[in-house]
């Protein structure tokens, strides 16, 4: 395609529905924060309303219901994690490695992740037991935390 303008080059993106999000004036697609949710998320334990406030900090018109919205998709497509913590609310973190373990602190909601491996849980299980997915919780109080 021969370009001889910056006016033509302009024109061919408009024409491949290319808009650029900063100066898009149509509402924000879908998957816009999606990004900024998975780096939230990135060894972090979140329910969506720590994310939302994590979000909205560098996108200050961020919505509710559409991070709300956004982190849904990303838990059905894998790449956020669901697991239910205290009480009746969720809790997310990006899917990095396979830690299957978590030890839920029930006095402060804070989730910790435990360095069991998948295999070594799964060796556990009675012969015949053939193994989709873990997800062990451990529940209990942080007395102290040794760094
Ligand atoms: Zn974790």
């Amino acid at each position: 395609m021969p370009v001889s303008s910056l006016w033509e080059l302009f024109l061919f993106f408009r024409g491949k529905g290319y808009t650029h999000p900063k100066i898009s004036a149509h509402p924000m697609k879908t998957h816009f924060y999606h990004a900024s949710i998975l780096e939230a998320c990135t060894y972090n334990h979140l329910t969506v309303d720590e994310i939302f406030e994590r979000v909205k900090k560098t996108h200050p018109n961020a919505g509710y219901s559409t991070i709300y919205r956004n982190v849904e998709e990303l838990a059905l497509k894998g790449q956020l994690k669901k697991i239910s913590g205290i009480g009746s609310k969720a809790i997310f973190e990006k899917v990095i490695d396979r830690h299957v373990a978590h030890f839920v602190d029930e006095k402060t909601g804070t989730v910790y992740d435990l360095e069991i491996p998948e295999e070594w849980i799964f060796s556990k299980l009675p012969r015949g037991f053939a193994p989709k997915a873990a997800d062990l919780r451990i529940y209990g109080t942080v007395e102290k935390t040794v760094s």
